[in-house]
């Protein structure tokens, strides 16, 4: 998916387009339990082409002077962004800090689009002019408040998004990618993984490049990695803004049909690894939860039962994904993990056969009544997969709003158990026969 910036200085509602933008998507991914996420990147949509946003603004950077961080929204926009939405205030003319904010774009290959924005109303757009002088081309008049020019300036927006490449590897090919807070070791694992210490690309000034993705085959089977965590170490921003590489995570989780969720099985969980691991599950991959560092934790025959339970506690939504302990360091049970990620993989791509989904879905039935609501019984007429990656199911019934989550869980589970679904999310949706 492409990726949109807003930046400019504070205050010249950064924030309000942000919102009108993405509209009621934020809190429709915030109905998750157990994920939360925060405000400052969100999905969006706009002629058909769905994008994830980022508030530059968003985020509160200490103390820092002003400059500083202003400096840093540029590089975090021109690191990550397609498409740079430069915002200023048509009330207040160009300003020093807008000056500041044009040069540090100047540098950057991306395309910048100029949003002045405060023009209320029709007789305003005159004060658009002056901004022609910041050298980003024509000016897209704007105004929050009114939600006025927002049509325009996307449609402008979306005229610069790369064009969309073919996949670039053929369905055989499993991706996959590790996310994980700082040091839990996916570096390492990476290493271990591929079985050679590879060598490091050196830091190129202006070029951007979101992952490194290494394609080997192993036994008969090809696999790309798909690796952030190498570049993170290309510029201060990440370490100070970790909640900005939360977005490059979110780029590797899309191009990925696994996704290793590692943990650092010395320190323990902590609320990041929850939030983190949100996002795969969100994103409707396949998830492998991968507890490094074993090696380092000192254990007896009960250790790794509590840290399982453990997990299974925190990551209630995640309750599909096996779990592998193991050590990048001394590369103990390294070798288990592909054969799981195969597995995962396969999980997520099964297609069921209507038939025998039917008799589950009955047998379930027969087993556990459906619900009823004020009188009306559920009824369940028929059930189909309509797709994979992840498997989805349909199920029509006489009225979608019987269907109470509880008892969608339920027919999870009984497909669950009737099939091999280990590693993969599957959705069921329950919709009125006509
Ligand atoms: P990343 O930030 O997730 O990529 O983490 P790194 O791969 O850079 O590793 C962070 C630190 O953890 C390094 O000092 C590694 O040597 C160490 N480390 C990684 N894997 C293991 C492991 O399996 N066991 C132990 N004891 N240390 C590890």
């Amino acid at each position: 998916k492409p990726v949109v910036a807003i930046i400019g200085r504070p205050n010249v509602g950064k924030s309000t387009i942000f919102n009108r933008i993405v509209g009621d998507r934020i809190s429709i991914v915030e109905d998750i339990p157990g994920v939360t996420r925060d405000r400052i990147y969100s999905s969006a949509e706009w002629l058909n082409q769905s994008f994830n946003i980022i508030d530059t603004g968003g985020i509160e950077v200490g103390d820092e002077p002003l400059l500083q961080q202003m400096r840093q929204q540029a590089e975090i926009a021109i690191e990550e962004a397609d498409v740079i939405i430069f915002m200023v205030n048509g009330r207040e003319g160009i300003t020093a800090a807008d000056e500041e904010v044009a040069k540090l774009l100047y540098r950057s290959q991306k395309p910048v689009i100029l949003a002045v924005n405060k023009i209320d109303n029709p007789e305003m757009k005159e004060q658009i002019y002056e901004f022609y002088s910041l050298g980003f081309g024509e000016p897209f008049p704007i105004s929050g408040s009114h939600g006025l020019g927002l049509g325009d300036l996307l449609d402008e927006v979306v005229k610069h998004f790369p064009k969309k490449s073919d996949e670039e590897y053929d369905e055989s090919v499993i991706q996959f990618c590790l996310i994980g807070r700082p040091n839990v070791g996916k570096s390492s694992l990476v290493n271990a993984i591929l079985g050679e210490e590879r060598v490091i690309v050196s830091d190129i000034e202006g070029t951007t490049r979101d992952a490194i993705d290494t394609r080997f085959t192993r036994d008969g089977q090809d696999y790309v990695i798909i690796d952030t965590a190498g570049m993170r170490k290309r510029g201060k921003v990440y370490e100070n803004l970790e909640k900005y590489s939360v977005l490059r995570a979110l780029k590797a989780i899309e191009r990925s049909d696994v996704v290793l969720v590692v943990l650092d099985g010395e320190r323990g969980i902590i609320e990041q690894d929850k939030k983190i691991a949100g996002y795969a599950h969100e994103a409707g991959r396949a998830v492998v939860i991968v507890v490094n560092k074993w090696d380092a934790v000192e254990k007896d025959e009960k250790t790794m039962k509590e840290f399982e339970q453990k997990i299974r506690d925190q990551f209630q939504f995640l309750d599909y994904a096996p779990i592998v302990f193991l050590s990048a360091k001394t590369k103990k049970r390294i070798h288990t993990l592909l054969p799981m990620i195969n597995l995962a993989s396969e999980s997520h791509h099964m297609r069921v056969q209507t038939n025998v989904l039917n008799d589950v879905i009955m047998d379930a039935v027969a087993m556990n009544p459906t619900p009823t609501d004020r009188g009306t019984r559920l009824k369940i007429y028929y059930a189909t997969q309509v797709s994979i990656k992840p498997p989805t199911f349909v199920i029509f019934v006489n009225d979608p709003e019987l269907m109470h989550f509880s008892y969608a869980r339920f027919l999870e589970n009984k497909i669950r158990e009737a099939f091999e679904f280990t590693g993969t999310p599957i959705k069921i949706i329950a919709r009125a026969r006509n």
